[in-house]
């Protein structure tokens, strides 16, 4: 099987000859020796990192990951590149008052300068791999885009006494991200991985859920209606912390992602409980296992795929984007393992 055989296999829930496995970070100008940077404001130099990646590490489809807040320089905000850790700093946020919700205007993916640049590096992907190998751009849903456009504290205070401004924001976030995805698609992705950061009940309590990131949810999953692939992400970074998936098990997506090992929803949980609706993709701890040594990753694989296996509709990948500081002989080890181990 093609990886792209395989990675679609997986997404209808049936058997593929393996079980396909990918691996993502923001550190993919390390394949191309170019910095950070660069990478993160230059759609070539973008392309050229992933695709550098790609020739080195042959994953089963490739997640498009730029830089955490592209947009939010669109939107008039700044930033600050780390090419450490490759990851930025929002040094200016462009939404500052309650009252500037409203003057945040729709923008138009083709015309603003970092959207633009994202688009040109999909094309050049695209160019390059064909649909050999599936390739999903990375969207961040209205309301996480709203915490980098503002950040939390003013978000979460206008959630309760704003909410009628904010979601004049969200609105506007949603239709220029309605716009964006359908550019996505037109420039040859697959799909959109459509990452939640306000998913879990130490961000954002059931009601607020409801309120602020559902209806825009759908506004914009409708707009992605014709993607093959929605694979959704909801992001956690507190150990042990609770996802709120139940909110999220209606959701028009057909592949889920998340951090297996730092939540409470294991993979056991996982599949007894969503894989009749959803392809899974987890098992790699990208803050623990994934920082240790070729042997330890081998073994997690192994444990992945003996738990979540059975029956199709399983992919290896990491809980969320790969630290920086990932030894290559790790990233190469999972694939080697999922090879090893993964075969029907
Ligand atoms: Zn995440």
């Amino acid at each position: 099987m093609s990886s792209s055989e395989r990675f679609y296999a997986a997404l209808r829930r049936e058997k593929p000859d393996r079980i396909p496995i990918s691996l993502w970070w923001h550190a993919y100008n390390l394949s191309a020796g170019i910095g950070f940077r660069e990478f993160a404001r230059n759609g070539e130099k973008m392309a050229e990192s992933h695709l550098a990646f790609l020739s080195k590490f042959k994953v089963d489809f490739l997640k498009v990951t730029p830089c955490g807040a592209y947009f939010v320089e669109d939107w008039g905000g700044r930033l600050e590149y780390l090419e450490e850790e490759a990851s930025v700093r929002i040094t200016d946020y462009p939404v500052k008052t309650t009252e500037d919700w409203e003057k945040l205007e729709v923008l138009d993916p083709k015309r603003a300068k970092l959207h633009r640049e994202q688009l040109k590096c999909l094309r050049i992907i695209k160019n390059k791999i064909g649909k050999t190998i599936p390739f999903l751009e990375t969207i961040f849903n209205p309301l996480t885009t709203a915490t980098k456009l503002a950040g939390d504290h003013q978000v979460f205070s206008d959630m309760r006494e704003n909410p009628s401004a904010l979601k004049r924001g969200l609105q506007t976030i949603t239709e220029t991200l309605s716009d964006f995805a359908q550019a996505c698609l037109d420039e040859g992705a697959a799909g959109i991985f459509y990452s939640i950061k306000t998913g879990s009940a130490d961000t954002i309590t059931p009601h607020q859920f409801d309120e602020f990131n559902t209806p825009y949810d759908m506004k914009l999953m409708d707009a992605m209606k014709e993607a093959e692939v929605r694979m959704l992400h909801v992001h956690s970074e507190k150990p042990g912390a609770e996802l709120l998936i139940d909110k999220m098990s209606s959701y028009p997506v057909n592949a889920i992602n998340w951090w297996d090992k730092g939540t409470t929803l294991s993979l056991r949980k996982a599949k007894d409980s969503l894989s009749k609706k959803f392809c899974l993709v987890a098992g790699l701890d990208h803050v623990g296992t994934l920082l240790k040594g070729p042997d330890e990753v081998e073994r997690e694989v192994k444990a992945a795929i003996e738990m979540a296996a059975q029956g199709g509709g399983f992919m290896l990948g990491p809980g969320c984007t790969m630290n920086a500081k990932t030894p290559e002989r790790n990233i190469a080890a999972a694939l080697n393992a999922a090879t090893k181990y993964g075969k029907y």
